[in-house]
């Protein structure tokens, strides 16, 4: 039997590292969280669904033997990745995570870190922002929900569930965003605070270009604390680990 790469997905950088992986030749499951409702399938096997906390990957690990797990879910992700870590040293599987680099303000940029959603949400509280573009996720908009100050224009994949600001209005799309698309948009929307996690990469960064380029504050909440054990940044060092 081959033996299959397990990679832990729901990222961009997840499905290039299976792409990468599948074309090698590599047998690979990619898992998803089941979050989105029409997801972007990544070449190879994929299995869908919570595993069941610690103990359901361990059994998942030794049903499936891979022989190794790259953890290439989000940053903001935390619980899946303390549980890869705990699971993989259970069975004895090694365990790679890939991360990317945050962003880094430059020159130009007026950005506010916060150290989570709810600093995010005070920051935006405490301002004189009108019209803010919140780009954190359906899972984190309900920490605006206090908020009547402000319009949101809530940008999200799928609709958030939970409770919301009372001025808002949900706008639907998916990664990647160009220049042009985000200048406009923040351009007609006369948006003047952009709200977002460092989530960094490629794919959604454009905003941020955007944002420096008409001088609209960015309220940028932080990274969880940074992962420790064995870190890669490129989907290339993740996938010379899964080849070996
Ligand atoms: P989380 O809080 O770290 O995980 C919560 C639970 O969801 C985990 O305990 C696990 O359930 C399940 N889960 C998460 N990722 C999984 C995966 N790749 N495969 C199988 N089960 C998974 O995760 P989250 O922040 O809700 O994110 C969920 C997914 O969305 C992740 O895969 C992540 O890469 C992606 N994502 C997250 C964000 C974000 O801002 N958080 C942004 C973009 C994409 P069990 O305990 O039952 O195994």
């Amino acid at each position: 039997m081959t033996r299959p790469v397990l990679i832990l997905g729901g990222t961009g950088e997840a499905r290039a590292l299976a792409s990468l992986l599948v074309a090698d030749g590599v047998s690979v499951v990619s898992s998803l969280a089941g979050r989105v409702r029409n997801p972007r399938l990544p070449d190879g096997e994929v299995r869908i669904g919570g595993f069941g906390g610690v103990e359901g990957m361990v059994a998942w690990l030794r049903e499936n033997q891979p022989h190794a797990v790259v953890d290439a879910t989000h940053p903001f992700a935390q619980q899946i990745s303390r549980n890869a870590v705990e699971a993989c040293a259970e069975v004895g599987v090694p365990l790679v995570r890939l991360v990317r680099p945050a962003w880094e303000a430059q020159a130009g940029d007026d950005w506010t870190i916060v150290e989570d959603i709810v600093g995010a949400a005070r920051a935006v509280a405490g301002g004189n922002a009108a019209r803010v573009l919140l780009t954190t996720g359906r899972q984190d908009a309900d920490a605006f929900a206090g908020i009547d100050s402000a319009w949101f224009l809530i940008r999200v994949v799928d609709p958030p569930t939970g409770p919301l600001p009372p001025h808002h209005r949900i706008v639907r799309s998916r990664g990647p965003y160009g220049l042009d698309d985000e200048r406009t948009l923040m351009a007609d929307e006369k948006i003047d605070l952009l709200v977002t996690k460092n989530s960094g990469g490629e794919l959604t960064r454009a905003k941020l270009i955007a944002a420096r380029e008409l001088g609209i504050p960015v309220v940028m909440v932080a990274r969880p604390v940074e992962p420790c054990g064995n870190v890669v940044t490129s989907v290339e060092e993740a996938a010379n680990f899964g080849r070996k």
